[in-house]
């Protein structure tokens, strides 16, 4: 191609039709409100042109993100003083202890022996990036250079930078696959979501008998030499909406990947770090419901929860296996990211973290979060719309179809069902997350995320306009 060199006149540029908002967000077309403050669960949004205030009942938090809710003074002084505690260091010759502080803390409060050393960054998509890459060295450290790809699920999402939309597999991963990762080195496996996809009159463990033969042959289709990682969301949430994984599941796949000598990376960037901890449990990871420390992942990615909203990061957890393999091997990480471990967003999360724990709010979500789930049950019983209501602990789904039952009766696409919900329950003063359901469309559902903090009167009024929003949206479709 040869490139025109002929002098340009300068244009000056075209003015915008209409200036909307000077931020390039997920509505271009109009000036959302804006979110100006919060109270406990409750976030205050103002319009953005009369500058009228609302308060907005918190179901989602964000992206699952607020486990201390909006506005809590003690939790903005330890964000606050935390900048003065703590030096910026990016060099291979000095770290901050900050970090040091932090992984310490989330591995002390994890089962014992269960990881061994951490990483943080800014995102959970970057969390992602970096497991991967953390993966491949590990296998190059063992020199296994053949083991290169990443098995995820057929419905999942990991993020949206372009390698976890790689290993993602949704709606919107399917807009940009021309410039993922290649296909081969991310094939997919069933997603488990029993409520659409097992037979009628097939019992749990033998629909998981079935997606774990299935899993096994495509290890073997693919060549256990070549595969690196399984990676599994342990509870879905943006994709199919918290299906929480059938008795056998997890184990099951930790037993393939141990038999293939394959890393077992859960993904728990939005149902981890205290959103579905059992009573049971040492207050951090979803997979503690369904997992004993010995099928623990080798590797997995945090996010969210772990800066609860006021400051932004995410993280990788590494286990003993891996780090085992860097030490006896190169006993270096390849790459860099300016910012990665930053001290001062160590320090904050660890304070928040230390804050979370002191006032035992991981055994209060899941406590409160159930309870939600129950009322969310028996108040949608009969709704014509809702087939199926499902969660654990503060992570909760509520999916819709046309008759009530899951049997082809999923709305079109273009009736927008999931957004329409969003959109109805923000105007009835509770956020949500409405998404549709992944590649094949199946069931549009909403989630629910509350904060931590909730309490029975919080999780009735939850329910009271959670109700309302279906019963409003069950009218329209009429
Ligand atoms: N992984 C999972 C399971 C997620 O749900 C998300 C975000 O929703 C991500 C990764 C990406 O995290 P982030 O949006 O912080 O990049």
């Amino acid at each position: 191609m040869s490139i025109d060199s002929t002098p340009q006149t300068s244009v000056s540029p075209e003015p915008p039709t209409k200036q909307t908002s000077y931020v390039f967000q997920s509505t271009v077309n109009k000036q959302l409100p804006h979110a100006v403050g919060g109270d406990g669960c409750y976030l205050i949004v103002e319009d953005a042109e009369t500058g009228e205030r609302r308060r907005i009942l918190d179901g989602m938090t964000g992206a699952a993100v607020g486990a201390l809710g909006w506005g809590d003074e003690t939790a903005i002084e330890l964000v606050a003083n935390s900048v003065r505690e703590c030096h910026y260091s990016y060099s291979p010759y000095h770290c901050n202890k900050n970090a040091e502080a932090l992984g310490k803390f989330l591995i002390d409060n994890s089962p014992p022996g269960v990881f061994t050393s951490s990483l943080f960054l800014g995102s959970g998509s970057e969390a992602n990036e970096n497991a991967m890459k953390l993966v491949k060295q590990y296998f190059l450290e063992r020199n296994l250079p053949k083991k290169n790809k990443f098995i995820s699920r057929s419905t999942c999402y990991h993020g949206f930078t372009l390698g976890s939309l790689s290993i993602g597999a949704n709606s919107r991963a399917k807009l940009f696959q021309d410039i993922l990762l290649p296909k081969e080195l991310t094939p997919k496996t069933d997603v488990c979501y029993p409520f659409r996809y097992k037979q009628k009159g097939q019992s749990d463990e033998n629909y998981v008998e079935q997606l774990l033969d299935n899993l096994e042959s495509l290890i073997l289709k693919e060549g256990p030499d070549t595969v690196a990682a399984i990676i599994l969301e342990t509870l879905p949430g943006s994709s199919i909406g918290t299906v929480p994984p059938p008795a056998g599941y997890l184990p099951g796949v930790r037993r393939l990947c141990n038999k293939y000598d394959i890393v077992f990376y859960l993904d728990e960037v939005m149902c981890g770090t205290g959103r579905a901890n059992p009573p049971s449990g040492y207050g951090l990871h979803c997979w503690e419901n369904y997992l004993s420390p010995q099928e623990a992942p080798d590797i997995q990615t945090i996010g969210k929860t772990l800066g609860s909203g006021y400051i932004t990061i995410a993280g990788v957890l590494i286990g003993n296996k891996i780090q085992k393999a860097y030490l006896e091997g190169s006993g270096a990480v390849i790459g860099a990211h300016t910012y990665a471990s930053h001290s001062f967003n160590c320090l904050a999360a660890l304070k928040i973290q230390q804050y979370i724990k002191q006032l035992g709010l991981t055994k209060n979500i899941f406590k409160m979060g159930n309870l939600m789930g129950t009322k969310l049950h028996e108040a949608l019983k009969d709704n014509p719309i809702v087939v199926d209501v499902r969660g654990i602990g503060g992570f909760w789904s509520i999916e819709f179809g046309k008759n009530g039952t899951p049997d082809n009766d999923v709305f079109p696409l273009e009736a927008k069902v999931a957004l329409r919900i969003q959109a109805q329950a923000f105007q009835n003063g509770l956020t949500v997350m409405g998404a549709q359901g992944g590649f094949n469309q199946v069931g549009d559902h909403m989630c629910l995320a509350p904060a931590f903090i909730i309490q029975e009167s919080d999780v009735d009024e939850i329910v009271r306009l959670t109700t309302k929003t279906v019963n409003d949206m069950a009218v329209q479709l009429k």
